[in-house]
C-alpha cells in the first residue's frame, strides 16, 4: 500500500469510530454545532493536505529511505537488534514533537500559528486536524531533519505518522472514558481528559500537557497537570480574546498568523 493510502485508511476507520463513540458517550456539552465546527475544521485540513502534497509531501519518508541508504544517523552508528532500534526511534520521535510543542507555544513567532488550533471553542476529534498550513509545514521540515539525524528505518516513521495522526484524533475527542479507564490508560498515553486541560482558557492550564502520544514526557519534565481547576465540565476552552465564533471563520484563522492581539 502507498504511504498516503495507508494513513488515509488508518485516519477513515479512527475518526469514524471515534465519531461513533463521541455520539454515544460524549464528555463536554458542545457550544458550536458541530455541522459549523467540523466545516471550519476541515476546510483547515483540506488547506494542509494540499500544502503538504503541493511541497514536500512525503518527505519524512523519503528521508527515512534515504538515510538508511546513506547510513546516516545516531540509530545507524550504534549495532542495536532491529527491534530495539525501532522501538528506540518511535519513543524518540515523539520526544522530539512533545518539544516541538512546547516552542510553538514558547516562541512568539510560532505561537502566532499554534494559536489556531487553540482558538476552537469546543474540543471533539475534528480539533484533532485543526493546524494552520504554517504549522503542518513547519512540523513536516522538522521531522525531515529529526529522520536524518535519528536514522529512524522507514516503516518507523510510516508507523510514528499514522500513529500520532490517529492520537490527535483520540486527545481531542470529546469521549468519556470513566475515570478508572482514563486513569489506567493515562499511565502510558495521552488521554482525552489529560490534553483537555491544554485547551483550558486559563494561561497556566495551556502551557501544561504538551505530550501528543506518550504520556510520561509532561511528568518527566514537569509539565503535567491532572485536571482543569474549573473541572472538564465547567472550565473555557480556547484563548482569551478569541471567544467569539465570527473572528473564527476559515478564511480569518488563515490570517491569524498576521492577526494582532
Ligand atoms: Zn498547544
Amino acid at each position: 500500500m502507498s504511504e498516503i493510502a495507508w494513513r488515509l485508511t488508518v485516519f477513515i476507520i479512527l475518526f469514524a469510530v471515534l465519531a461513533l463513540c463521541e455520539a454515544r458517550w460524549p464528555r463536554r456539552r458542545r457550544r458550536q454545532t458541530r455541522t459549523l465546527r467540523w466545516g471550519i475544521n476541515s476546510g483547515l485540513l483540506l488547506v494542509d493536505v494540499l500544502a503538504q502534497r503541493l511541497t514536500l509531501g512525503a518527505a519524512a519518508y523519503l528521508m527515512a529511505v534515504h538515510a538508511q541508504a546513506q547510513g546516516w544517523g545516531l540509530l545507524q552508528l550504534v549495532e542495536l537488534p532491529d527491534g530495539l532500534a525501532a522501538l528506540l526511534g518511535f519513543v524518540l520521535l515523539d520526544l522530539a514533537i512533545y518539544f516541538q510543542h512546547v516552542l510553538f507555544h514558547a516562541v512568539p513567532l510560532f505561537w502566532r500559528i499554534h494559536r489556531v488550533h487553540h482558538t476552537d471553542l469546543d474540543l471533539d476529534l475534528s480539533s484533532g486536524f485543526r493546524f494552520h498550513p504554517f504549522e503542518i509545514l513547519l512540523s513536516l521540515l522538522y521531522k525531515v531533519v529529526l529522520v536524518a539525524a535519528l536514522g529512524v528505518a522507514p516503516w518507523v516513521v510510516l508507523l510514528f505518522e499514522a500513529t500520532l495522526s490517529g492520537a490527535s484524533l483520540f486527545s481531542h475527542a470529546n469521549l468519556r472514558l470513566g475515570t478508572g479507564p482514563d486513569r489506567l490508560l493515562r499511565w502510558l498515553v495521552v488521554t482525552p481528559d489529560m490534553h483537555r486541560v491544554h485547551h483550558s482558557v486559563v494561561p497556566a492550564e495551556t502551557d501544561s500537557n504538551f505530550g501528543f502520544f506518550l504520556s510520561c514526557w509532561d511528568r518527566l519534565f514537569g509539565t503535567y497537570r491532572e485536571r482543569p481547576g474549573a473541572g472538564h465540565e465547567h472550565m473555557t476552552i480556547g484563548l482569551d480574546g478569541w471567544q467569539e465564533p465570527q473572528r473564527l471563520t476559515l478564511a480569518r484563522l488563515l490570517r491569524l498568523p498576521f492577526a494582532g492581539k
